[in-house]
This record gives C-alpha cells, sequence and structure tokens, in this order.
C-alpha cells in the first residue's frame, strides 16, 4: 500500500509525509474515521513508507521490508484489535521494550481502539508518554471522543474526511466497469466512503438490504407495532452493529485484515443509512412529484404511496431520528434497544 494508491485526503498524506521528509515521527497518532473510511489503508502506506529500505517519503514497493509488509509478515509490524487491559500489556507495552527486528521503527497498529476501556487505555498511556524512539502507536478509530482526553491530548490526531462524490464515481466506473447510472447510486448510498462503495458494489447483502428497506418502510405504515417489534428482532440479526474482522494471530504479525467485502453482512449503520436514503428519496418525490432524482428508482410505486401518506414535518423528523438513533449506536447504545424505539416511533409519526 501506498500514498499514492489512496485517493484524496491530501490533508494526512502531505503531514505524514512531511513527517517522513523532516524525519519528525510522532509516537502516537489517532487515525479517525469511520468504518471503511481507509484508516488500515492510510495506516499501513505510512508503516511501509517509514520501514522502506530506501527511506522515502513513499514505500517503494520492492525492497524486502515492502514485501513483508505487504505480506503482513514484517517482524516491525504489529497488528492489536480492540484490544483488553492484558492484551494491551502483553502486546503492545510489553512487546515494545524488545527492540525492532530489522528497522529503525516498531509499529504498532492498532484497528478499533475505540474499544479500549477506561483500564486498557491507562494501559497504554504511560508507553504513549515515554514510548522508545523506535516506537510508533496507530491508534485506527471510528470516534475519537471515545478515547480519553489524555490520550488523545499525547496523540496527533488526523481525521478522515469524506471523499467527493466525482472522486468514488469515477473510481467505481474505472475499477468495477461499472455504467454510469449504477455508479451514481453506489456512490448515493456511499456517502463519500470509498471503502463502502466498493463494499456495495460487490455485495449481494445490499441488494438484500435494499428490499428490507422497502419492506419495513411499508411495513411501518401498514401494522401493528407487535409485527413492527418483530421485523427489528429479524433485522437485528441480520445486520450487526459491528462486523467482527479475521482475528489476529496469536504472535500479532497477521490478521486485521479487510477481509472479503463481498462476503460481509451489512452492518446496521449501513442499514440506518439506506432508510435514511430510502426517506429523502419519499421527501424529494413528495416535493418534486419526479422521479429523475430518486436513488430507489426501482421502487417507485411504493415510494409514490408513502410520499402520499407522510407529510413533510413528519419525513423531517423520520429522517432526523434515524440520525440519532445511529449517533446512539456510535455512543454504544445497544443496535438492539435503538432499532426497537426508532421502528416504534416512527411508526406513531
Ligand atoms: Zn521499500
Amino acid at each position: 500500500m501506498t500514498f499514492a494508491e489512496i485517493i484524496g485526503q491530501d490533508e494526512i498524506k502531505n503531514h505524514l509525509q512531511s513527517a517522513l521528509q523532516q524525519k519528525k515521527i510522532s509516537h502516537a497518532y489517532i487515525i479517525n474515521g469511520e468504518a471503511e473510511s481507509g484508516k488500515m489503508m492510510m495506516a499501513e502506506a505510512f508503516a511501509a513508507a517509514l520501514l522502506c529500505e530506501q527511506h522515502g517519503i513513499e514505500s517503494c514497493g520492492e525492497c524486502k521490508s515492502c514485501h513483508q509488509l505487504l505480506t503482513h509478515n514484517h517482524p516491525d509490524v504489529r497488528y492489536v484489535s480492540a484490544p483488553k487491559v492484558m492484551e494491551v500489556r502483553e502486546q503492545i507495552v510489553g512487546d515494545m521494550v524488545v527492540k525492532p527486528y530489522s528497522s529503525e521503527y516498531k509499529i504498532y497498529i492498532v484497528d478499533h481502539a475505540e474499544e479500549m476501556d477506561a483500564a486498557a487505555q491507562n494501559a497504554l498511556l504511560k508507553t504513549i508518554e515515554e514510548p522508545p524512539a523506535y516506537g510508533v502507536i496507530l491508534l485506527l478509530v471510528n470516534n475519537d471522543q471515545r478515547l480519553l482526553q489524555t490520550i488523545r491530548s499525547r496523540c496527533v490526531t488526523l481525521n478522515i474526511k469524506p471523499l467527493r462524490n466525482e472522486q468514488i464515481k469515477t473510481r467505481l466506473m474505472q475499477t468495477y466497469q461499472l455504467p454510469d447510472y449504477e455508479a451514481e447510486v453506489l456512490t448515493a448510498f456511499a456517502q463519500g466512503n470509498l471503502g463502502r462503495a466498493v463494499k456495495l458494489t460487490e455485495s449481494e447483502a445490499f441488494s438484500e438490504a435494499r428490499k428490507d428497506v422497502i419492506r419495513i418502510s411499508s411495513k411501518i405504515l401498514n401494522t401493528n407495532d407487535a409485527e413492527v417489534i418483530t421485523l427489528a428482532k429479524e433485522y437485528q440479526s441480520k445486520y450487526p452493529v459491528r462486523i467482527k474482522k479475521t482475528a489476529d494471530k496469536e504472535d500479532g504479525t497477521k490478521g486485521a485484515s479487510e477481509g472479503d467485502a463481498s462476503n460481509e453482512p451489512i452492518t446496521l449503520e449501513e442499514f440506518l443509512d439506506l432508510l435514511v436514503v430510502w426517506y429523502r428519496d419519499v421527501l424529494l418525490y413528495k416535493a418534486s412529484q419526479k422521479a429523475n432524482q430518486i436513488i430507489f428508482s426501482d421502487a417507485l410505486a411504493q415510494i409514490r404511496t408513502q410520499a402520499a401518506k407522510l407529510d413533510y414535518e413528519s419525513l423531517e423528523w423520520i429522517i432526523k431520528s434515524i440520525d440519532k438513533t445511529k449517533r446512539q449506536i456510535h455512543s454504544n447504545v445497544s443496535g438492539e434497544i435503538a432499532l426497537d424505539s426508532l421502528l416504534l416511533s416512527i411508526k406513531e409519526k
């Protein structure tokens, strides 16, 4: 992985590359961005450049170090995912005492770092404050506010920005040979997140989730509370709050890969994103009575029906409520409770 392969994110790339150029590497970085937004790619591009035998601002892709990194076999790169306090002690704090094997640096890529509890974060604190000269910790988080202020204040925070729709659309058309129209639809769903767009492009689960969105929004208008709760239960098991990634290997050198996106289920958050797109469609149709800007263009009949039944105020309220539920899931309210109460409150409207 190289910086050049990453689309957009110029601010972060410039920051890291000028750090490489001036040899002013911080000991701890937070890479903050939503799921599938490319945090791991950025971390690996940085690690590759940092460890590359050419010592440039971009990895060469040819040297031994670059090959080891590409195959997740680099002896001086450790992958850790959502560590508990014991794992922080053993796999990071304890391990960092041992000098790098073949490089100037020893890099710890901590995926899902926001899931560290206070004990785990506190265990990490001293290492972040006083690391050995070769130690670099990269904390990958989908919400940096879940890290303790004491951790945040000692790290350089790099925020992944959403991409422009045009950047995503172009990449989808080039890489996946998608026709213009299809790329447009997926881009709209992806909301600035290329990783998500790619995942959706390859995903059967996505087309299934589209159908479920149409189904639930119609049911909400036509059925009783008990049936809505039954549906909510069904969707909770179908759409997990988070996808479990491949577990790290014992030695901490492998794993934490993004996996085969086409087989991954749609997450609850993505399902809610789809639901927002649906209600925006209904709202848009209600306002314009035109089908040309509708994203769910294959479900025009249902959109027309719902646009007739729901008033503007309710639609805006529903869209806001879905966004609120997404935030609740981020701040760790159980997905089950969140989805139940969301669907019931939409129904009451
Ligand atoms: Zn290299």
